[in-house]
C-alpha cells in the first residue's frame, strides 16, 4: 500500500533521514520508535508531503507521490493524519470540525457528511458531543474527535504522531482503545509512539530509528525480546 524507498531528508545541511526503506502492506500497523529527534515525525511528514524528500521516493498504491508533478491535495485526501496537539478548530462544533473536509475537499453533501460523522461519533462513544465545542471536551475526547475527523475522509492510510503524549494517563487509555478498534476494522496505520506496551501489543512491525537511520525493523516479539542491534536493546532498556 505504501512503499518508502531510500528516503533522505536534510535540514540546513544536517541529515535527519538517512536512506529510509519501509513497506507497509494493507491492514498492517507499523510503529516507529526511537529517541527524541530520531526522525519519526519527519518521516510521517514526508509521507504526508508536508516535507519534500531530498532523495529517494515514496509510493502510495503504486503511484510515486514524491514526484513533483503529483497533485498534493489528491494525495492528502487519501491520508488521515493526527498529531500530538489536537488541532481541532476551536470556533467550530465537533460536527463541523468533522464534516469540514468531507464537504469542502471531497464535495460530500451536508446531510450525508453529517450522517457519516454521526455514525463515526457513535462508534467512538462521542455521540452526545456533536454540538459541543472543543474547549468543552476533555483532552482524550478532543483527541478522539481528531481521529474521527481524520477518518471522515475515508483514508487509505492513517498516520498517527504521538497522539497520546499530550494526555493524562487516564485519558491515554481511551485513545489507545480507539486505535485498537481501528486496527480491528482493518485500517492500515503508521504510528510514531513512545507508548512501548501499546506498541508491542498493536504493531505488526516495529521500526527502531536512530539519528535518521532505520537500525532495525521486525515483528514486536523479536524487537522487544531479542533485538539484533545493541542500540535497540539500549534504547528499550532505557524506556521500558
Ligand atoms: P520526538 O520523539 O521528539 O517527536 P522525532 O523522532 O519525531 O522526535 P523529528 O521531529 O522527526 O524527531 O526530528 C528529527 C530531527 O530533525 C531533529 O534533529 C529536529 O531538530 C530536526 N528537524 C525537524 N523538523 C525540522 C525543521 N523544520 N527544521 C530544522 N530541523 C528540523
Ligand atoms: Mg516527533
Amino acid at each position: 500500500l505504501l512503499s518508502i524507498d531510500g528516503v533522505w531528508k536534510e535540514f540546513r545541511g544536517h541529515s535527519v533521514l538517512r536512506g529510509i526503506d519501509l513497506e507497509v502492506r494493507p491492514h498492517e500497523v507499523v510503529s516507529l520508535i526511537g529517541a527524541s529527534g530520531s526522525g519519526k515525525s519527519t518521516l510521517l511528514r514526508c509521507v504526508n508531503l508536508l516535507e519534500t524528500v531530498d532523495d529517494g521516493a515514496i509510493y502510495l498504491d503504486g503511484e510515486e507521490i514524491t514526484d513533483p508533478r503529483v497533485d498534493v491535495d489528491d494525495v492528502r485526501r487519501r491520508l488521515g493524519i493526527v498529531f500530538q496537539a489536537f488541532n481541532l478548530f476551536p470556533h467550530m462544533t465537533v460536527l463541523d470540525n468533522i464534516t469540514l473536509a468531507p464537504r469542502r475537499v471531497h464535495g460530500v453533501a451536508k446531510a450525508e457528511a453529517e450522517e457519516q460523522a454521526g455514525e463515526l461519533l457513535a462508534r467512538f462513544g462521542l455521540a452526545d458531543k456533536a454540538r459541543s465545542y472543543p474547549d468543552q471536551l476533555s483532552g482524550g475526547q478532543q483527541q478522539r474527535v481528531a481521529i474521527v475527523r481524520a477518518l471522515a475522509t475515508k483514508p487509505r492510510l492513517m498516520l498517527l504522531d504521538e497522539v497520546t503524549s499530550a494526555l493524562d494517563p487516564v485519558l491515554v487509555v481511551e485513545v489507545l482503545q480507539v486505535i485498537r478498534e481501528l486496527k480491528e476494522s482493518g485500517m492500515t496505520m503508521i504510528l510514531a509512539t513512545h507508548e512501548m506496551g501499546f506498541c508491542r501489543d498493536i504493531s505488526d512491525t516495529v521500526c527502531f530509528l536512530e539519528g535518521g537511520v532505520m537500525l532495525e525493523k521486525g515483528p514486536p516479539e523479536k524487537i522487544f525480546t531479542d533485538p539484533e542491534h545493541a542500540h535497540t536493546r539500549e534504547f528499550l532498556r532505557a524506556v521500558l
